[in-house]
């Protein structure tokens, strides 16, 4: 089994926003900020620890 993209899983602690982005993009001024208010989001969990049992409902910020 491989890893792939290793996320990094944030809700938005202004509007409730869930959402994930990859470590590949940890460089990016973007990188754990909500992708609709631009608030630091706070960290819930990461691929290899915490990762969330409804990841899916977390949207990918690099599509942005
Ligand atoms: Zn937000």
């Amino acid at each position: 089994m491989t890893w792939g993209i290793y996320w990094m899983f944030y809700h938005c602690p202004d509007c409730g926003k869930k959402f994930k982005s990859g470590a590949d993009m940890i460089t990016e001024p973007t990188f754990g900020r909500c992708p609709v208010c631009n608030a630091e989001g706070v960290l819930i969990g990461e691929s290899k620890e915490g990762y969330p049992a409804d990841a899916e409902d977390y949207e990918d910020t690099a599509e942005y």
